[in-house]
């Protein structure tokens, strides 16, 4: 059992690991499928945990625009539909909270294109309003990351918001505690696992990159990771996005 988390299913080139090509992308989920792995909704995975075998689940973080364009049709032609984690203060822009390296910027979705993947079938959740580290944040600023997000979300899709992945899979004690009480049912990390936060508000994922072929691939279907990997997995965790939190952390500090 797995929850996968994917950021970006482009054939355009970016710095850094956060992306599969399309064609990736369709393997992948045909090796899946004739491993006999069934796909299942984010709220059903989040009903039926632990007791899960055999299961998988997807899950794309940031809302790029290109999931509309390459990872619906795909998933549509297998019949499957993913969860996708929406900061708010950026739908229909670029992604200029991010390091941007050589210049290159990539869009978000637009409300248009959100409100197709819910008419889809597809899950959305919150990935709070502007894609901040909310571990840092103080509670009044948790108010606007947390409680905004999944407000405006209700608001212009018509839909429950029960979930949410924290930027950076950065959750503390007080953050899920904030999430609880925000009426969130379920709260998303990457490859580590708070030790102070219950499972349902820290449901672990693992991150898909550029790197993993059919063997890797195959490892992160199974949930049978040995403390290497999930070491190496950190890494690439970190890799993906740590670029971001150091330029947040030192605009903050500039700021302040
Ligand atoms: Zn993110």
């Amino acid at each position: 059992m797995s929850i996968l988390a994917y950021h970006m299913v482009s054939p355009r080139f970016c710095w850094g690991l956060g992306r599969v090509t399309p064609a990736l992308f369709d393997i992948q989920i045909k090796t899946a499928l004739d491993a006999g792995y069934e796909f299942i909704s984010l709220s059903e995975y989040i009903e039926r945990y632990p007791q899960i075998r055999g299961c998988v689940t997807l899950t794309f973080d940031d809302g790029y625009d290109c999931i509309y364009e390459y990872a619906l049709p795909i998933l549509k032609k297998y019949r499957l539909t993913a969860a996708v984690f929406i900061m708010p203060a950026y739908a229909g822009m670029s992604n200029t909270w991010d390091v941007n390296w050589g210049g290159l910027l990539f869009n978000h979705l637009n409300w248009h294109q959100v409100k197709t993947l819910r008419d889809e079938g597809w899950e959305i959740g919150s990935h709070g309003y502007s894609h901040v580290d909310l571990s840092r944040l103080k509670e009044r600023e948790l108010e606007k990351e947390v409680t905004w997000s999944k407000q405006l979300l209700e608001t212009k899709l018509d839909t429950d918001i029960r979930t949410i992945s924290y930027p950076f899979g950065n959750c503390t004690e007080p953050v899920y505690r904030y999430c609880a009480r925000a009426g969130y049912k379920a709260g998303l990390v990457m490859s580590r696992k708070p030790a102070t936060v219950p499972d349902d508000f820290a449901m672990q994922r693992i991150g898909v990159y550029l790197t993993d072929f059919k063997h890797m691939f195959k490892a992160k279907l199974s949930s049978k990771y040995t403390t290497a990997f999930m070491g190496m997995q950190s890494i690439l965790d970190f890799c993906s996005d740590g670029t971001v939190l150091v330029k947040q952390r030192l605009n903050l500090k500039i700021k302040s």
